[in-house]
């Protein structure tokens, strides 16, 4: 093993930066292997252009006859740029995405064959995906699933192939990934919403949420990450000892980006900008070898696309520049691990943020509305939001002060808490003339004045209002961002719906003019959402006690956090809203509590053969050396060997204690795992991992850890951190 550390330094230490694709001016390169509407225009008839288009902007079906056109128009568009496959491109429960490419080859006879892709193979597939996680459904309904095109995100051409991008159904009906439920939470969101923006104006038809993700990932040199089973096995270290240097000088944090490094960026923006995903920003962020890449922001679907194709993309780059791309939310003990942070906001088709404050008191009513609706429904659903950032990789992030902590909250800025504090106050019922032009001049009227010099910003914060978006910051940079979208937009979509119904009681019953019982209303959410609010320092303990008095949860766990998700307020929440059925719902809670379990089975296993076959023999290999070189000394100095060979004793002393440390601690693991193994019901099992086994991965590591202290470098097995984290 040792040989293959030092193997893999070698190797490391000739990498020079690689040739990149000449860069060329981004905007001539964007969107050029996107079948987008430019394309559409030079390739498509114009009524089927008319069809692709309103089934984007109105979500109108597309007929028959028009998907023939448009996938014989996206055959030879595609013919004409090498490409000689197809594929359905869909993201499964798994949360990664899926493809099965097909030749548009066919043979017709006579020894002949054509490229053939019609309307069918366009619009429906039938891919054999008996092994995606499904919770069951297929079983239960004895249906295959298959996929069908979704219009509103454009076909993409990577490599040879053309990529469809698709949802992915049960026969009947049920969804079976991450996109499905999205379209309908976004779709929700569009009617609410609507509805509720025609109080201020009566022009608006649509509107659109929108996400701007930011990506952190950790770049390792790829023969040092394969030369680590536990890198390769499980995404991230299982054991290794802090370097010597850390983060502890903040160095590395917006510091000139390594070149090996930047020449892989360069790379991957070039295939981005091809694919139309516009890629704006990269730095270097806090640890060593970590970075971001982010965004502009784009409708929330197709930025859920962009970040899907990103991940798989950076994996790609990455080889090319013999990098492992690690997006692991903590790759590392000790050193930050990373996030993705989903910035969020709506906008209308007339153009306008609906998040960002406008110039008029009446725009400005608007803000507020959608504003403080947001925070009463993150406040009414904060256990929901915590829940669907839960996974075992996150959980090592959230609440270990880096990152946001395990309690949602919201953070809104100094100026606009005095504007809540302000509209907490109206007059319950009907304003006097006085309080109108009050409110109009002095409260609403002035915020777009006051958020202009607005600096406070909050890092610690999960849930942060920048300005003109949230920010949801406790997403983990494994994550599809459709889980996060799907339950952000349907909470805010059900809180609309509610206002709406409550405000037009207030003027149907109690005779108010619309912008009263818009007050009226908004006093009472901020009244009801009081405990959401919170300015201070989110790494605190002080926090979380304050939190717990706040009637705020505080799930640290992901099986103690997944379990709201099929609480009866969740089930109905989601039915109601058109989003998931209830048994979509429960479906999704088991794939992903059964995926908790076997990540930590996967690294138990992973951490038991490490320690166990790599790092106790390698000990005992040590061990005997040293034991040798006690005997000779006793052989050279007889009965005073001792003052001679203390230190050695010391030392073989030490290392017995942490082999049997260990291997007891190994054993009790196993049998912990065997035990947890038996058990029936997935919640409990789940639990039996998380608190039953889990918590032996510190302490086989706290004795693997200090045996790396002890043992002669020359013959340590696995690469270790500071060899990882700094070579450059
Ligand atoms: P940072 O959070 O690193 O300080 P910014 O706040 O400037 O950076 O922006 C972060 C992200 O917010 C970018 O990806 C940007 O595209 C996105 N963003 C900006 N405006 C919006 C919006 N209206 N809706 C969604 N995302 C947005
Ligand atoms: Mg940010």
């Amino acid at each position: 093993m040792a040989r293959l550390r030092f193997h893999a330094l070698a190797e490391a230490s000739k990498r020079k930066p690689v040739k990149v694709i000449e860069d060329s001016k981004r905007s001539v390169l964007f969107g050029e292997n996107v079948f987008n509407e430019n394309t559409m225009r030079q390739y498509l008839t114009k009524d089927a252009f008319k069809g692709v288009m309103s089934a984007i902007d109105e979500g109108t079906k597309i007929d028959r006859k028009i998907a023939d056109q448009v996938s014989s128009a996206m055959k030879e568009w595609a013919l004409s740029k090498g490409v000689t496959h197809y594929t359905h491109w869909f993201q499964p429960l798994t949360g990664a995405t899926a493809e099965k490419h097909d030749a548009f080859f066919e043979t017709i006879g006579g020894g002949m064959a054509i490229e053939k892709f019609g309307g069918n193979e366009l619009v429906q597939q039938e891919p054999d995906a008996s092994s995606f996680p499904n919770g069951g459904i297929r079983n239960t309904f004895e249906a295959r699933g298959y996929t069908a095109w979704d219009p509103t995100s454009p076909a993409f051409i990577y490599g040879t192939t053309l990529s469809i991008p698709t949802i992915f159904v049960a026969y009947t009906g049920e969804a079976l990934d991450n996109k499905t439920p999205l379209l309908r939470a976004l779709q929700a969101m569009d009617s609410t919403a609507t509805a509720v923006c025609k109080y201020f104006d009566k022009n608006v038809k649509k509107v659109t949420s929108s996400l701007g993700w930011e990506q952190e990932y950790f770049l390792i040199d790829q023969a040092l990450a394969e030369s680590r089973p536990d890198i390769i096995l499980t995404g991230r270290t299982l054991l290794g000892h802090s370097p010597a240097k850390g983060q502890q000088l903040d160095d590395h944090y917006f510091g000139s980006i390594p070149g090996r490094a930047l020449n892989f960026m360069r790379d991957l923006e070039t295939e981005c900008m091809l694919l139309g995903i516009p890629a704006k920003t990269r730095h270097n962020e806090v640890a060593p070898n970590q970075f971001e890449l982010a965004p502009i922001y784009e409708e929330a679907n197709l930025a859920v696309d962009h970040n899907s194709l990103l991940m798989d993309l950076m994996g790609k780059v990455g080889a090319r520049h013999h990098f492992k791309v690690m997006l692991h939310e903590k790759p590392f003990a000790g050193v930050n691990g990373s996030g993705k942070h989903n910035n969020w906001s709506l906008s209308t088709d007339t153009g306008i943020n609906l998040l960002s404050p406008g110039k008029t008191p009446m725009s400005n009513l608007q803000f507020l509305t959608f504003f403080i609706n947001t925070i009463k429904a993150v406040n009414d659903n904060e256990e929901l939001l915590r829940a669907v950032i839960a996974s075992a990789s996150n959980d090592h992030r959230l609440g270990a002060n880096e990152a946001p902590p395990a309690i949602i909250s919201v953070f809104i800025g100094a100026q606009l808490t005095k504007v809540l504090d302000e509209l907490e106050n109206v007059t319950n019922g009907k304003l006097s003339p006085e309080e109108k032009t009050d409110l109009k001049l002095n409260v609403v009227g002035k915020i777009p004045d006051v958020l202009l010099d607005n600096t406070d910003r909050n890092r610690t914060s999960p849930f942060a209002f920048t300005g003109n978006k949230f920010e949801f910051r406790a997403v983990g940079s494994t994550a599809n961002c459709a889980k996060p979208m799907k339950v952000l937009n349907t909470i805010v979509a059900k809180q609309l719906k509610d206002f709406k119904i409550e405000v037009d009681k207030l003027i149907e019953t109690k005779d108010l003019k619309k912008d009263e019982a818009i007050f009226n209303v908004l006093r009472e959410y901020i009244k009801a959402s009081k405990r959401i609010l919170f300015e201070g320092n989110g790494y605190g303990a002080e926090w979380e006690k304050e939190a717990k008095k706040r009637g705020l949860s505080n799930n640290k766990t992901t099986p103690e956090a997944l379990k709201v998700k099929i609480s009866k307020k969740t089930i109905a929440l989601f039915e109601e809203m058109n989003v998931m059925s209830s048994v979509e719902t429960v479906v999704r809670y088991e794939v992903e509590i059964e995926e908790y379990t076997k990540r930590i089975q996967i690294e138990s296993r992973v951490l038991g053969d490490i320690a166990g076959n790599h790092v106790v023999p390698t000990a005992v290999r040590y061990q005997n050396l040293l034991i040798k070189n006690v005997t000779g000394l006793k052989a050279i100095f007889g009965k005073d060997f001792e003052k001679h060979a203390a230190e050695q004793i010391q030392l073989i002393k030490g290392i017995s204690g942490h082999i049997e440390g260990i291997h007891s601690k190994i054993d009790k693991m196993i049998n912990a795992r065997k035990k947890a193994n038996k058990i029936e019901n997935i919640e409990a099992m789940a639990e039996a991992y998380c608190f039953k086994v889990k918590p032996f991965f510190d302490e086989i590591r706290y004795h693997c850890d200090k045996l790396e202290l002890m043992i002669d470098d020359e013959l340590w097995p696995l690469t270790k951190y500071r060899e990882l984290l700094f070579t450059r």
